[in-house]
């Protein structure tokens, strides 16, 4: 039988909508696939799919294609913890902080980077909220990462400045939105994809009830080509896989410079010759980039 490629844009209870030549179609998982991805949920949200057509608008996923990437967490169930994907394929992590109310959480946003980096998913940082401060001022707040090479977009949802830019930036790509509640997210999605009442839709998911209803995970479409998908929640980013060892791989300011530390499983510290602890007292290393380190490796994840 022929099928169809598409790409999965919604899923809800065992049921998938996937985007094809022919439109939206409703889909459900047969039940052996042909391909399936070798770890994780075997179809998520931005997954690249085949589909047997079953009927007028409705379709069956006979293949899931290998990811290149996800964002994925480990979530609890009643049988245990499980590798779930967040999202398939994404093209990048836009990471949303304000430059105040709230005052950015600069432990925050390195914690993200460091997912995003082990997850092999581009960053993109927006600070929002640049009515509130100048601009002058943000550029302060966020240039450290700028001098990292992380791009950070500067916007007010609520004025409209750099939202033009950021629109930019998300076109022709598959992006996940995260960030602290309070910086802004609603606001700058309700302006990106002005067709979406996201308020109406968060209100009719909390009405439906029942403890096991499970969540409608969906990435909506940009005019002019792109999708944005939220995360269901800040935990969902935890450092769950990452190594104590493998960490200071993950700031590119640190990543240079282990390999001339005097011991070769530094933990950048207290050794000598470690080559870290020189570039933090010379000012190579942002001071609370460093802090952001050690409370990685060493400390409490919040
Ligand atoms: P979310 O929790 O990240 O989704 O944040 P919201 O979009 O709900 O915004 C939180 C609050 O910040 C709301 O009162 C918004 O009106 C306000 N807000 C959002 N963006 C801006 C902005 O660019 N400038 C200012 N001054 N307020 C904003
Ligand atoms: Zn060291």
């Amino acid at each position: 039988m022929s099928t169809i490629p598409g790409l999965i844009v919604c899923l809800q209870s065992g049921f998938y909508t996937v985007q094809t030549e022919l439109g939206l179609l409703e889909c459900h998982l047969r039940g052996r696939l042909k391909k399936a991805p070798r770890s994780g949920d075997l179809a998520a949200l931005g997954d690249r799919v085949e589909v047997e057509l079953s009927g007028p608008g409705r379709g069956m996923i006979a293949a899931v294609m290998e990811r290149t990437r996800a964002l994925s967490r480990l979530a609890p169930t009643p049988k245990g913890m499980y590798h779930q994907i967040i999202i398939a394929n994404p093209d990048q992590a836009v990471f949303i902080f304000a430059c105040a109310r709230p005052a950015p959480h600069a432990g925050m946003l390195d914690r993200f980077l460091v997912i995003s980096e082990k997850q092999g998913i581009p960053p993109l940082i927006v600070a929002n909220k640049i009515d509130l401060v100048g601009e002058e001022t943000a550029r302060l707040l966020f240039g450290r990462y700028s001098r990292l090479e992380y791009p950070v977009v500067y916007t007010s949802a609520r004025s409209g400045q750099g939202v033009e830019q950021l629109r930019q930036q998300l076109l022709g790509k598959i992006s996940v939105f995260a960030g602290p509640s309070g910086a802004g997210k609603s606001t700058l999605l309700n302006r990106l994809l002005p067709n979406l009442d996201l308020a109406a839709r968060e209100v009719s998911q909390a009405t439906s009830k029942g403890v096991h209803t499970t969540v409608r995970r969906e990435m909506y479409p940009l005019a002019g080509g792109g999708y944005v998908a939220d995360t269901p929640g800040l935990k969902a980013l935890a450092l769950w896989d990452i190594e104590a060892e493998e960490l200071d791989g993950y700031f590119p300011e640190m990543r240079p410079l282990v390999a001339s530390c005097q011991f070769n499983d530094c933990s950048h510290v207290h050794e000598p010759g470690c080559a870290v602890l020189a570039a933090v007292a010379d000012g190579r290393i942002h001071p609370e980039r460093y802090e952001s380190y050690l409370r990685m490796r060493f400390g409490e994840q919040e």
